[in-house]
């Protein structure tokens, strides 16, 4: 899905761009510094761990900075290759703690990345994988921004890398860490996005680098039902299905998505997850919107949809967003509805709406990118 434009090449004039070694996984990382000339097979395990370690433990921006590198093995690499981040076009702070950052991958494409502290074991990173989305779930609002395309694996990493500066937190003991946890649920959908989502994954939680569990990432879909089994064995990875109703006459029209894939088929493919169990449960994501789908009936119809299903539930108070026509449930029908599925043995189900005044909770997502003709962003990356 998506377009990556390569501007330099689609100019004609411009030299490739060089590639962020951020964005390789171990084996990838490898495999392009022999193939530029830097190192010969035999020592190319060994000179791959150093960047490695420099880049991914230390979070180092600068060649320079690779002391057990030779000076002329440094320069050689900063010729051929780029570890620098994106531009944060914007910070902000929340009074609770979340940050939001927007970031500027390129001339034209921004997304958003959010900190949210106390979520998780000590705080969750909520990333972005696509800049706009395909699918258009009627309460969303990334969903009212057209896709302008997939990040890329390095893009996808450096959201992580940058909040790591802001955070402060490449020297910082484990225990000391505020970063534990990485859901995919910011702006976009990852399984339309899967290769760079696993690349991403498989960098993030490599032991001698950020090193966050697999167990402590998780993907949130809205039920991409041929690429669910595919995200399991490649990234063993979390699953976050965002449901929001038990019927599909009702899910038609909220994710518009379940047309293909309706609520059984859905079920089905969810109980195939690979490593599934009572210890790793599917969290269920449903958006509580007042008058749509929030009565006590239709809590006893979600407790018995997900009858036989290792699930945890989170109840999300639906945040506003400028132009919608939806509204939050009452707090009291959320505790009615919290209280039907707390008998059935799912255990805390509400997740209390974090930095809604920065519009950085669940879906309020949107960046100011657009689709431009390809010709409009060479000219702007041109003019750059
Ligand atoms: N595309 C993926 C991941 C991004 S959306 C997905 O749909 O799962 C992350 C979560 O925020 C999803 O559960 C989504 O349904 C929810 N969400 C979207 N808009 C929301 C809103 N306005 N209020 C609360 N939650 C929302
Ligand atoms: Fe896209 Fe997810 Fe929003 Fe639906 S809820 S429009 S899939 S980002």
């Amino acid at each position: 899905m998506g377009v990556t434009l390569d501007l330099s090449r689609a100019s004609g004039a411009r030299p490739a761009r060089p590639v962020n070694l951020a964005g390789l996984t171990r084996e990838q990382l490898k495999a392009a510094l022999i193939e530029a000339g830097i190192v010969k097979a035999d020592k190319a395990r060994m000179r791959a761990g150093q960047v490695w370690r420099w880049l991914h433990h230390f979070g180092v921006t600068d060649f320079e900075a690779m002391t057990d590198i030779a000076k002329e093995t440094r320069a050689q690499l900063a010729e051929t290759f780029t570890l620098s981040r994106p531009e944060v076009v914007e910070r902000q702070v929340s009074k609770d703690g979340t940050r939001k950052w927007l970031i500027r991958f390129a001339p034209g494409i921004e997304a958003e990345t959010v900190y949210i502290p106390d979520v998780g074991r000590v705080g969750a990173l909520c990333v972005s994988s696509q800049v706009g989305c395909t699918l258009n779930c009627t309460f969303c609002h990334t969903g009212t921004q057209k896709l302008v395309r997939n990040l890329t694996a390095a893009e996808i990493v450096a959201q992580v890398q940058i909040a790591r500066d802001d955070l402060n937190e490449w020297r910082a003991e484990p225990d000391q860490r505020l970063l534990s946890n990485i859901v995919f649920m910011g702006m976009g959908e990852p399984l339309y996005n899967l290769d760079h989502v696993a690349d991403a994954i498989e960098i993030i939680s490599d032991n001698e680098g950020i090193s966050l569990s697999r167990r402590r990432i998780t993907v949130s879909t809205s039920g991409v039902v041929p690429e669910l089994v595919r995200l399991g064995e490649k990234t063993g990875a979390m699953l976050a299905i965002s449901l929001h109703a038990t019927n599909d006459e009702l899910r038609n029209e909220l994710v518009p998505l379940n047309k293909k894939y309706p609520l059984a088929t859905l079920i089905e493919t969810i109980k195939a997850y690979p490593g599934i169990s009572n210890a790793r449960r599917v969290t269920f994501e449903y958006v509580m919107l007042k008058g749509v789908n929030d009565s006590p009936d239709e809590a006893r119809a979600l407790v018995k949809l997900l009858k036989g299903v290792p699930a945890k539930i989170n109840l999300i108070p639906f945040n506003p967003w400028p132009g919608t026509k939806y509204e939050c449930s009452d707090w009291a029908t959320i505790e009615r509805f919290a209280a039907i599925i707390n008998r059935a043995g799912y255990a805390s189900p509400i997740r209390t709406p974090r930095g809604r005044h920065i519009l950085a909770a669940c879906g309020q997502l949107k960046s100011e990118s657009e689709k431009i003709r390809a010709s409009a962003l060479r000219a702007m990356a041109e003019g750059a």
